[in-house]
C-alpha cells in the first residue's frame, strides 16, 4: 500500500514511510491511496480475537512481514487489564465500547502501544533515531509517553497547555522522569500547542536535521489502530443483538476517532450512522449542522480532551467529502488559514454524507447523563462518554443498536464525576498509584523558536545544523551555557494531584 498526501505535493510513499513522516511534507495529510473493500471477510473476521482481528485488518496497510506485524500487534495489547483489549458492555439501551482499559485508563492507549513498539520496529530496522513533538490536551501526551518511556532511539518532548489539563492528566505525564522523556507546560491554549508544532514540521531544515517525528492523531498508524476497534466492537454488538447495522457515537475532538469510523465504513463494516458528539467547543458540529466551519474560542469544559478548535483530521475527511480533489483541498486550507472560516457546501438534511450526524453535549447534558447512568445502571462514564452518550441518545433507531465509546475511564476526572453524582465515586489504582511519585516538567512560552531552542539543547547539537550557520551556534552555545534556553523557565514540581 502507497499513502499519499491530501494536498497532493508529495509522491506516493510506503506505510513505514508514512508513520515515520508524520505530517506530509506539503503540509498536508497521509492517506492510503484507496481503501481496500473487505465486505467478503466479516464473517470470518467477526470469529478473531481482538489481536488477530488487528493482524488481519493492519497487514491490508502496511509494509511490514506478516511476522513482525503479528509480533507487534501481540506486543502492543498484552499490556491492557481486559483480555477482550476493548470490550463492550450493555448498559440499558446503549452498548459501551470501554476503550479505556490500557496503561493511561484512555483510547489513545489503544492506538499509541502499536504506535510506540512500531517506531521502534521501523528505527531499529533502519538504525535511526526518533525526537517525537507532540502536542496534548490531555490524553495523547500521557499515552504517547506510555507508548515510549525508556526506548531506545526515540526522545519524546510533550507540550501540554499549562493549567489547561486535568491535575491526574498532568501528574501522568509529569511523573514520567525517564531520560527520554520531556515534559513542556506552554503557557498557552491547546491550539497554539498545535501551531508551534506545525511550524515546526514546516521548518524541513529542522524536521531533518534533528529526526523529527510525531504521535499526534495526524499519524496514519494511529487512525489505523482505532479502526480495529469499530470492527471489534460492531461484531460483539451484531452478535449479540443479531442487528445487521450499528451506530456509534464518538465523543470528538481533533476528529480522529471518529476518522477512523469513516475508514471503518469505507471497508466495508455496515455502520449506519456516525454520531459525531462535542462539548460547547463545537466547530464540528456546526460545521456538520450548518456547514459553517468557522473559528470560535476554545472554551474551558469538563471534556478537557475536546476542547479543541481546529480539528487537524478533519482535512483527511474534507479530501474525500471533496471528491478527493488535492486541489480543492489547498484551496480550502489555505483559505481557513487566512479567514479562520470556510463555508461548506454540504449541510443538507439529516445527514450530510449518509453517514455523519452531529449534536452538542453541553456541561449540563454532560452531568446529566453522568448522575442517569450512574442512578439508573450503575455505571460511571466519564465526561467525555457522557459527551458522546448523551447526543448519540438522540439520534436512536430500533434496527440499529448504539455503540457509544467510551474514551477515558472515570478514575481520571474524579471532580467531574462527584459534581454530576455529589459522591466521590471515582477511582482506579493506577491513578491512586500516582499520587506520592515526584513530577518534572518545564514551563515555556507560546513561540516555536522556544520550543525549537529547547529541543535543540536537549538533542545536542548535530553537526549538518553546526555547517552553514556559525553565529546561530554561538548563540545557541552561550543560552546553554547558562543551563536553559531562553525563555524557558523550570518547573519542578512534586505535589499530589487531587
Ligand atoms: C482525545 C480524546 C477524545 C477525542 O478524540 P479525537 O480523536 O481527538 O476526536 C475524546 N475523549 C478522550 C478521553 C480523549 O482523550
Amino acid at each position: 500500500m502507497q499513502y499519499i498526501s491530501t494536498r497532493g505535493g508529495i509522491e506516493p510513499v510506503g506505510f513505514s514511510d508514512a508513520v515515520m513522516m508524520g505530517l506530509a511534507r506539503d503540509g498536508g495529510l497521509l492517506l492510503p491511496e484507496c481503501i481496500p473493500d473487505v465486505s467478503d471477510r466479516l464473517a470470518a473476521w467477526a470469529a478473531l480475537d481482538y489481536p488477530d482481528l488487528a493482524f488481519e485488518l493492519m497487514r491490508l496497510f502496511v509494509d511490514l512481514p506478516d511476522k513482525d506485524l503479528k509480533q507487534l500487534v501481540q506486543t502492543s495489547y498484552a499490556g491492557f487489564r481486559s483480555t477482550e483489549v476493548t470490550p463492550v458492555v450493555q448498559v440499558g439501551n446503549v452498548h459501551v465500547l470501554e476503550l479505556w482499559h490500557g496503561p493511561t485508563l484512555a483510547f489513545k492507549d489503544v492506538a499509541l502501544q502499536f504506535l510506540g513498539n512500531l517506531f521502534e520496529h521501523i528505527l531499529k530496522d533502519r538504525e535511526q533515531d526518533l525526537n517525537i513533538l507532540a502536542a496534548t490536551s490531555g490524553d495523547t501526551g500521557s499515552a504517547a509517553i506510555y507508548g515510549v518511556r525508556g526506548r531506545d532511539r526515540i526522545r519524546i518532548f510533550v507540550m501540554h497547555p499549562k493549567g489547561r489539563v486535568s491535575p491526574i492528566q498532568e501528574h501522568q505525564m509529569t511523573s514520567v522522569t525517564d531520560d527520554n522523556v520531556h515534559n513542556l507546560a506552554v503557557e498557552g491554549t491547546f491550539d497554539d500547542c498545535q501551531e508551534i508544532m506545525k511550524t515546526l514540521f514546516a521548518d524541513l531544515d529542522f524536521k531533518d536535521t534533528y529526526e523529527l517525528g510525531s504521535v499526534n492523531s495526524i499519524n496514519w498508524a494511529r487512525v489505523l489502530a482505532q479502526v480495529v476497534y469499530y470492527f471489534y466492537g460492531a461484531f460483539r454488538v451484531m452478535e449479540r443483538t443479531g442487528a445487521e447495522r450499528v451506530r456509534f457515537a464518538v465523543p470528538t475532538g481533533n476528529f480522529g476517532d471518529i476518522f477512523a469510523g469513516t475508514i471503518a465504513a469505507r471497508m466495508g463494516l455496515p455502520i449506519g450512522r456516525l454520531i459525531l458528539a462535542t462539548n460547547e467547543n463545537n466547530i464540528l458540529a456546526r460545521c456538520f449542522c450548518e456547514g459553517d466551519y468557522s473559528l470560535g474560542e476554545v472554551h474551558a469544559t469538563l471534556s478537557p480532551s475536546m476542547d479543541i478548535q481546529v480539528a487537524s483530521n478533519f482535512e483527511r475527511y474534507l479530501y474525500y467529502r471533496l471528491g478527493e480533489s488535492p486541489e480543492t483541498v489547498r484551496i480550502l486550507m489555505k483559505t481557513f488559514a487566512t479567514t479562520g472560516r470556510l463555508a461548506l457546501p454540504f449541510s443538507d438534511g439529516e445527514s450530510i454524507d449518509g453517514l455523519i450526524v452531529a449534536g452538542v453535549g453541553d456541561t449540563e447534558a454532560t452531568l446529566q447523563t453522568i448522575r442517569e447512568f450512574h442512578e439508573e445502571h450503575d455505571y460511571l462514564l466519564d465526561p467525555h462518554s457522557a459527551v458522546g452518550v448523551s447526543v448519540g441518545r438522540r439520534f436512536m433507531d430500533e434496527s440499529e443498536p448504539m455503540i457509544c465509546l467510551a474514551t477515558a475511564h472515570p478514575a481520571k476526572f474524579p471532580a467531574a464525576i462527584e459534581q454530576a453524582t455529589g459522591n466521590d465515586l471515582a477511582h482506579h489504582e493506577v491513578i491512586e498509584a500516582l499520587a506520592d511519585i515526584p513530577t518534572r516538567s518545564d514551563v515555556v512560552a507560546a513561540e516555536a523558536d522556544t520550543i525549537r531552542a529547547y529541543m535543540v539543547s536537549r538533542i545536542g547539537k548535530k553537526p549538518d545544523a553546526v555547517d552553514d550557520e556559525p553565529e546561530t551556534v554561538a548563540t545557541d552555545e552561550s543560552e546553554l551555557s547558562e543551563g536553559e534556553p531562553q525563555g524557558v523557565a523550570p518547573e519542578q514540581n512534586d505535589e499530589g494531584s487531587e
